[in-house]
């Protein structure tokens, strides 16, 4: 039988709900229990696919294909029993598509169509659905306590602490307890207001999360405790870590998976957190260093592409090295050349949408290619490269994707209009295709080439990576391409580039998938470690020079 935390906030957004949320998740995995959840997320989008990284920051891929709030990358992240999927995230749209297909296809009997009970409902089959059979189900409501949006959400979770009883269902609320320099005070008070307004629609939190700046003073939690009526040793302070990877032991120390543990009846095994340590001990401990660029558009917006960033510093932490990464605009490297790559050990296109910047990319490809710098692009970072290929090793004039120039003399890149699917079905695509839902998407099998350093890298041949996108490698230039010196060294089933490599360059790798979904900080990424340690060799100047051709 599941029994479920619920995580609301207040006060302001991006405390860190999702970070807590899958902490939490951490420690009570650490006491032997298996883990699902669940992001419910207020906005209307049916999902975060065709929302900008500008708003919203990354579009995190699940395991089956599902285009998800990039809160579910930090529960993969930290929660290996976390399987997320389809049934891991739903927002306001997608309760609501749901209730309206039902109401069309006459399921409701004549019934007037209500926000209670059949939204709530649906929120409460749709929560019950995704936590499937774990121990726990962490369920985070996006947002902020108050705003209207949310509303249904709470309704349907204070109903499901009625329904359960409270021997199974815990409410956990976050809020920000703020410092206020000029009177050098701590104050209480959106805290306390956070919670009355969430009694108001009937719940009462039974732990509350404080996020501040420094430690919490036993003086201050007793205040809150008093004000909410939420025991003192249940109000945790989580003040701000120098490392996200300390988090896990900061809320293990103030007992919140006691606290848990004790409220849901739970006898557990002791915490064991010795792999968060160890973690931290090598982030901490570094013995060299690389500094890796990454060139992109959104470069100010780090959230965009918070799975890469996280999937470098694993790297770095299974090779004992400090990851310096630097955000670099591409339309920089258009404006004034590839000089800002010069002291790189490492040079990172990650994926992307759009033409901006592209040849700032392909440049910075160029750049990566001729010096001997370590190489890994990713998605859009793998087409970019070989268009680059194309052009300057295949003498390709004006090779493109036709994703952004329809009428290229060369078509290196396309789209290609039919596909396979997991279940091996055949998926349509075209021009006119909606955004929303039309791409490769989600894990497909990968055959590597023996030899190639992706098959030395990841020790096997047979791989499965999860994919976003629309555009593929054209394979009608695939020999002349091999020909110029590209090798395609991972393949789909359905013959679809997976994979390219440059032989006579040190390290020089390209993935149509993301890697970066697939690592966490426990087992790290055999391609992320692989870069990663040819990026410190550069560093250290033991990286074999690029052969001439
Ligand atoms: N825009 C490219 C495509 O759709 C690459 C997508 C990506 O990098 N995720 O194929």
């Amino acid at each position: 039988m599941t029994s479920y935390v619920f995580i609301t906030g207040g006060v302001v957004s991006s405390l860190g709900k999702g970070i807590t949320s899958a902490c939490l998740g951490a420690i009570l995995e650490a006491r032997g229990l298996t883990i699902s959840m669940i992001k419910l997320d207020p906005y209307i989008n049916v999902d975060p696919g065709t929302m900008s990284p500008f708003q919203h920051g990354e579009v995190f891929v699940t395991q089956d294909g599902t285009e998800t709030d990039l809160d579910l990358g930090h529960y993969e992240r930290f929660v290996r029993t976390a399987r997320c999927g389809r049934h891991s995230n739903y927002t306001t749209g997608r309760i609501y598509e749901s209730v309206i297909g039902k109401e069309r296809r006459g399921d409701y009997l004549g019934a007037t169509v209500q926000v209670i009970p059949h939204i709530t409902n649906e929120i409460k089959e749709s929560v019950r659905k995704g936590a499937g059979d774990a121990d726990i189900c962490l369920v985070e409501i996006g947002g902020t306590v108050g705003d209207i949006e949310s509303l249904p959400f709470l309704e349907a979770i204070r109903q499901m602490g009625i329904e359960l009883g409270h021997d199974r269902v815990v409410y956990v609320h976050l809020t920000l307890v703020p410092y206020i320099p000029t009177s050098s005070e701590i104050k209480t008070k959106p805290t306390q207001h956070s919670v009355k307004e969430l009694r108001s629609i009937g719940i009462q939190p039974d732990i509350l999360v404080c996020r501040s700046e420094k430690p919490l003073p036993q003086e201050e939690r007793k205040k809150i405790a008093l004000f909410t009526n939420v025991p003192e040793k249940s109000v945790i302070s989580a003040y701000d870590a120098d490392d996200l990877y300390k988090i896990p032991a900061m809320m293990h120390e103030q007992g919140l998976d006691d606290i848990v543990a004790r409220q849901l009846g739970l006898d557990l095994p002791p915490a064991d957190l010795s792999e968060w340590e160890a973690v931290v001990d090598a982030k901490q401990h570094p013995d060299g260093e690389v500094d890796i660029a990454m060139v992109g558009k959104y470069m100010d917006l780090k959230d965009s592409y918070i799975s890469l960033v996280e999937a470098l510093q694993h790297g770095g932490i299974h090779t004992r090295t400090r990851v310096n990464i630097h955000f670099l605009e591409s339309t920089d490297i258009e404006k004034s050349g590839p000089g800002c790559l010069e002291n790189m050990d490492g040079i990172v296109v990650p994926g992307g949408f759009g033409d901006r910047g592209i040849e700032g990319k392909i440049e910075a490809v160029r750049y990566a290619r001729e010096n001997g710098i370590p190489y890994l692009g990713i998605c859009l970072g793998m087409q970019v490269a070989v268009i680059e290929a194309a052009r300057n090793l295949a003498g390709l004039e004006g090779a493109m994707s036709t994703e952004f120039d329809k009428n290229t003399p060369h078509p290196v890149v396309g789209l290609i209009t039919e596909w396979q699917d997991q279940a091996g079905g055949t998926e349509q695509r075209s021009e006119e295709s909606h955004l929303g839902g039309t791409m490769r998407l989600g894990a497909q099998a990968v055959e590597l080439e023996e030899g190639s350093i992706a098959a030395r890298s990841y020790g096997r041949t047979h791989i499965e990576e999860r994919h976003r996108h629309r555009y593929e490698v054209n394979n009608r230039y695939r020999e002349q391409l091999a020909a110029a010196g590209l090798r395609f060294s991972g393949l789909s089933v359905d013959d679809l580039v997976e994979m390219i490599e440059l032989p006579g360059h040190p390290w020089f790798v390209a993935s149509q998938f993301h890697p970066e979904f697939t690592s966490n900080p426990r087992d790290g990424h055999p391609l992320f470690k692989s870069f990663i340690a040819a990026a410190r060799k550069h560093n250290e100047g033991t990286l074999p020079e690029v052969a001439q051709a």
